[in-house]
């Protein structure tokens, strides 16, 4: 007995001082085959720049919202609470390491070279030492990263404060994509979507980010509360683990997600709708055939009708399958009868593989 109460004392002494239970939402979002769905939010601020919160806040957050992996990226160049927290660029990285081994998620060491334009602003993430990277000239601080091994990805590239009137390209960024020097660009941050960076991930072959780029407490810009969620990377990855997030990143296998929307390449929309939409029912009468379709995930289903489908059949112009809910739709034919099946030609406007177009899908039901 007294044994066990000796036992007891040394593990109340040694636990993680929190509470004894917390809640972590579920961000329900299907795998595809081959790969895990991880989401993660790659770009983050604390105090050690100008974010208002303690690094091991960051890991309380995304555990609570669902997240799985995250990377705190602070300025190198704007530290405005440097008299209070230490000059050392790798601190808040190891300040969070032990809170984020504690709750599982999977912590990834980057920093944010904050830049004019051009170039703007980079992350730089998969780092062993952030310091190296203070340096004057901005092409040492990418090469400085890059040393590392590092993925590097163009943050924010559409900020009116850096491209007050249009989002450009500039022969910086060139110069960075001939030398490996850019793998990806933030087609989000917060809550702007940049259809430029969308395009320029197509046509440039670069892998495609979204982020919060939070500064203050998550809850102060997103109501977590009204199911609003923060905006963040789909990684298709091998495994739950870091050295799989750097594969799927460098191989340009993401895809974004942000208000109740996708955006990404066609093939890896296409394996989430495929996993997104179930069938329940099929019922034919003599004029019309009647389908419920069920969404089990947290992204609602915009259905539009696309070119191309048979005249006789008289359907919806869009509709949306909410999130984790069911939607009935009913196609008139005259003498249904004589179809033993029938195909529809739609488009999901909420899963864009191009700036402004939808995912053209084709559905047959039977009953
Ligand atoms: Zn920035
Ligand atoms: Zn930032």
């Amino acid at each position: 007995m007294i044994k066990r109460f000796i036992v007891l004392i040394i593990l109340l002494l040694t636990v993680y001082p929190v509470s004894e239970s917390q809640v972590r939402d579920t961000i329900r979002i299907p795998d595809i085959p081959g790969y895990k769905t991880l989401k993660y939010d790659p770009h983050i601020h604390t105090v050690f720049s100008d974010g208002r919160v303690w690094p091991t806040v960051r890991v309380d957050e995304a555990w609570r919202e669902g997240l799985d992996v995250i990377s705190i990226t602070d300025h190198i160049e704007y530290r405005p609470f440097s008299d209070d927290v230490v000059s050392d660029h790798n601190r808040a990285f190891e300040v969070a390491r032990p809170s984020a081994d504690n709750m599982n998620i999977l912590l990834i060491h980057g920093t944010e070279i904050t830049r004019a334009m051009p170039p703007g602003h980079f992350n730089a993430v998969f780092l062993n030492d952030a310091n190296p990277i203070d340096t004057p000239e901005w092409r040492d601080a990418i090469k400085a990263a890059r040393s590392q091994n590092a993925f590097i990805f163009w943050n924010h590239p559409g900020w009116s404060r850096q491209q007050p009137d249009t989002t450009l390209w500039w022969e910086e960024h060139t110069w960075l994509l001939e030398n490996d020097m850019l793998h990806g660009i933030e087609v989000v941050n917060g809550r702007s979507y940049s259809p430029e960076a969308h395009q320029w991930c197509l046509d440039k072959n670069l892998t495609m980010i979204a982020s919060s780029d939070i500064h203050g407490p998550i809850g102060m810009d997103y109501d977590l509360s009204m199911g609003e969620r923060r905006p963040m990377t789909l990684v298709f990855a091998r495994e739950r683990n870091n050295e799989s997030v750097r594969e799927a990143l460098f191989e340009g296998r993401t895809a974004v997600y942000f208000d109740n929307k996708l955006a990404g390449r066609e093939e890896y929309l296409r394996e989430l709708f495929m996993h997104s939409l179930e069938i329940k029912s099929v019922a034919r009468s003599s004029n019309s055939y009647s389908v419920t379709l069920f969404n089990p995930t947290d992204i609602p289903l915009v259905l539009t009708r696309a070119q191309g489908n048979d005249p006789v059949f008289k359907f919806f112009r869009t509709t949306t399958v909410p999130a984790n809910g069911y939607r009935n739709i009913r196609i008139y034919i005259e003498n249904a009868m004589d179809y033993d099946q029938i195909e529809l030609k739609l488009r999901i406007d909420n899963f864009l593989v191009a700036p402004g177009k939808g995912l053209p899908v084709t559905m047959e039901f039977a009953p």
